[in-house]
């Protein structure tokens, strides 16, 4: 038999890290399984509470995934009545009309002002025309999108969103961010279908169906269902520990320590932010791979319904907020007469949460999107999201591949999830990385 360790430690208990648990739990093979979390409940960024008597999500999730193994997992963690099947809808707030997300062909010649639907259609022929169709290797973030949606659509779309969100230039964004969430395939056959329904004068009536309309899986009581579901009995939990340094011993990692307690291992599984472990572990800044921090603000609502959008997108850069969502749309048990937002806010106006409150509510109502007299006065809850999303600054690949690397010399570490791998890891990712990695881990142990 293998010199298999006997007792594993695993920072986090988002998905990555229960997933990974779970699978070194199914081996029979430790003695103990410790899973240490930093915040007093599991989750990570897919956790929910309730507040004011509402559901909410820290961001309202969906779960989607292309592998058919991990969908009927999912399924089967719960009762029908628990999981609720839904068909996405997100709009975008864009100049005063609400388009469709992702962006379509068809709403920007029939539903902009004249002047930007042409200038922009004939930038998108012209930049398709100059690259003769064929994908060339763009630079970055904004080298790709004027390459695939034209400059005109860059200008008043895509940059403004993008700035607002980032708070950088998009020219200083990897185009890998663009390749990994923007979808394009079908916008030149958009383009193609609205010409053909306009040749056959019923374009009016039919609307092009979205092919990104996909359906998704949501728990009726909230997205941390699945982490609750899927978190194994019989592991060490220990919540509101944050593991703050470790010891590593030659090429093996020993401890982790909180300060005031350590915790000894013979496999170490890290989805904590990839700079965070690099320092722990190797003593290395990786301090210029950031994230980028959400301010959300959670919003009771003493009205039926805002609209039935899931995510709704404001690339308008006076918008304090860039995405708002509704949880009623998400979850059935929310009771007739009330409804809520979530706000998501790139930077606070003037530093101060209370304002940005007062500057949401003020500018939703412009919009005609809500009446401030349904909301109770400063009834609002705020969250800070310090690592929400790993920031692709141009050239960030190379420092990203240096800290795997140097961690990989590390024999009994492994990291797994969005954080730990410093990627844009949807749920069903991060699922399968924490999984993925415990395996890794094991065969290179056996071996
Ligand atoms: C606003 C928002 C919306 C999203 N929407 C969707 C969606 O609709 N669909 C979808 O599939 N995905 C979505 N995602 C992505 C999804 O949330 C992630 O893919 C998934 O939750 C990542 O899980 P994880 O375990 O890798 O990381 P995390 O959830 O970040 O978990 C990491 C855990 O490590 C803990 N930790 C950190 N440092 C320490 C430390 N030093 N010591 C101990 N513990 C520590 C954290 O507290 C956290 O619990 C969204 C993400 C955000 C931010």
């Amino acid at each position: 038999m293998y010199n298999l360790p006997m007792k594993a430690v695993i920072i986090g208990a988002g998905l990555a890290g229960i997933s990974a648990a779970k699978s070194l739990h199914e081996t029979t093979l430790f003695d103990m399984i410790t899973l240490l979390e930093k915040n007093p409940y599991i989750g990570g960024s897919a956790h929910s509470f309730s507040f004011d008597g509402l559901l909410f999500d820290t961001g309202p999730h969906r779960f989607h995934t292309h592998s058919k193994e991990l969908k009927s997992e999912i399924i089967s963690l719960f009762r029908e009545s628990e999981l609720v099947l839904k068909k996405k809808s997100s709009s975008i707030f864009f100049r005063e009309k609400i388009l469709n997300y992702p962006i379509e062909m068809s709403d920007v010649l029939f539903k902009l002002p004249l002047t930007d639907s042409v200038s922009s259609l004939s930038s998108y022929l012209s930049s398709k025309i100059r690259n003769g169709f064929r994908q060339q290797e763009p630079a970055n973030f904004e080298e790709y999108i004027i390459s695939n949606f034209g400059r005109k659509l860059y200008n008043i779309y895509f940059r403004p969103y993008t700035e607002k969100m980032w708070h950088m230039p998009a020219k200083d964004i990897s185009s890998l961010w663009a390749t990994e969430r923007i979808p394009l395939a079908s916008f030149s056959k958009l383009l193609l279908k609205t010409v053909v329904s306009l040749f056959k004068r019923r374009f009016k009536e039919s609307h092009p169906h979205s092919p990104y309309e996909t359906l998704f899986l949501y728990p009726e009581n909230g997205i941390e269902m699945i982490s609750q579901r899927l978190i194994p009995g019989g592991i060490e939990l220990l919540k509101g520990f944050e593991v703050k340094s470790a010891v590593n011993n030659g090429d093996r990692l020993t401890a982790v320590s909180n300060g005031d307690m350590i915790v000894e291992g013979d496999l170490f599984i890290f989805t904590n932010p990839l700079p965070q472990t690099a320092r722990m572990c190797l003593n290395t800044d990786a301090a210029d791979l950031k994230y980028l921090p959400i301010h959300m603000f959670f919003i009771p609502i003493e009205t039926a319904r805002i609209s039935r959008n899931h995510w709704i997108y404001f690339p308008d850069t006076k918008d304090v907020f860039y995405r708002v969502s509704e949880m009623k749309n998400f979850t059935n048990t929310y009771p007739e007469n009330r409804t809520s937002l979530i706000v998501e806010v790139g930077e606070l106006h003037n530093d101060s949460v209370d304002e940005t409150f007062e500057l949401i509510i003020k500018q939703l109502s412009e919009k005609g999107l809500l009446q401030a007299r349904h909301i109770r006065k400063g009834n609002f809850k705020y969250h800070f999201l310090k690592n929400g999303y790993p920031i692709y600054k141009k050239g960030f690949e190379a420092k990203r591949e240096m800290m795997y690397s140097k961690l990989g010399h590390i024999k009994n570490v492994g990291i797994a999830g969005r954080q730990g791998l410093f990627s844009y890891l949807n749920m069903d990712a991060a699922i399968l990385s924490g999984r993925r990695t415990a395996e890794n881990l094991l065969t290179e142990l056996k071996n």
